[in-house]
């Protein structure tokens, strides 16, 4: 079941064209990911889907067409983002954290066990200031926190952006848990072998247009495709 589709999504800075006019679709438990090097428009194309820069683009969740509803609405429905840097609040500590999470959707106290079932050192943190965690236990507070609005779609930016390998298994591990039960995942992603690994399918993403995509295994494969695009 098509869970997202984007038609001809643009989005223009001033004379920048960072997003040319891409389409591209999520199925209900798939994860997708978005591949490309800096300054692709893999950022981008998570704002552009959610209205947080200005876009053109439609949208169908589900098949029915929601592309004149404003971010809120579309948080409301599920499609949330886990951005990049993480943006956690470091003065708040673990569990507020969280619940910032749930503000706009949910219930809490579910949404809460069901997090640190998944990432148990939240649990053990919890009353720790945000701030003073490590680089990887503020990732996982980050997929936590978006956890916590009960996402139908997750879309993850750079999850494992200065982590340790170690650590991005163990991320990257509750997003294949997060699959099975049925979450959809838009994963943006540099580590491009790593997310393929664990993805459904995948779009390489170039200059704002998408230059190759298909099936992930595939791609993991393909040598051309690995030494053009993939930095290998
Ligand atoms: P990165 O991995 O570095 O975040 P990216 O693939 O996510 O890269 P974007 O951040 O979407 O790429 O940027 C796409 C293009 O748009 C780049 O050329 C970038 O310089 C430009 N750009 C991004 N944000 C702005 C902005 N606010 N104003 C002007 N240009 C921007």
């Amino acid at each position: 079941m098509r869970m997202l589709k984007i038609n001809n999504l643009i989005v223009n800075y001033g004379h920048v064209n960072a997003v040319k006019g891409i389409s591209f679709e999520i199925k209900k438990g798939e994860i997708v990911s978005i591949l490309g090097a800096n300054g692709a428009g893999k950022t981008s194309t998570l704002f552009g889907i959610l209205k947080l820069v200005k876009s053109k683009r439609e949208l169908f969740f589900n098949e029915e067409d929601i592309s004149k509803e404003n971010t809120q609405k579309l948080v409301k429905r599920g499609i949330i983002l886990c951005p990049e840097n993480r943006r956690i609040f470091p003065g708040l500590n673990v569990e507020e954290n969280l619940k910032m999470g749930s503000f706009i959707r949910g219930d809490e106290k579910n949404n809460l066990e069901k997090v640190y079932n998944l990432f148990p050192i939240l649990k053990d943190r919890k009353k720790q200031f945000a701030g003073s965690l490590s680089g990887g236990e503020q990732q996982m507070l980050a997929v936590g926190r978006a956890l916590m609005s009960d996402p139908k779609i997750l879309m993850l930016d750079e999850p494992s952006l200065g982590l340790a390998p170690i650590i991005v298994d163990e991320i990257f591990n509750v997003l294949i848990e997060l699959k099975k039960e049925g979450i959809s995942i838009l994963l943006v992603e540099q580590n491009a072998i790593k997310a393929l690994k664990i993805s459904d399918r995948a779009y390489i993403l170039e200059t704002g247009k998408i230059v190759h995509s298909g099936n992930a295994k595939k791609m993991l494969q393909d040598e051309k495709i690995k030494k053009a695009y993939l930095g290998r």
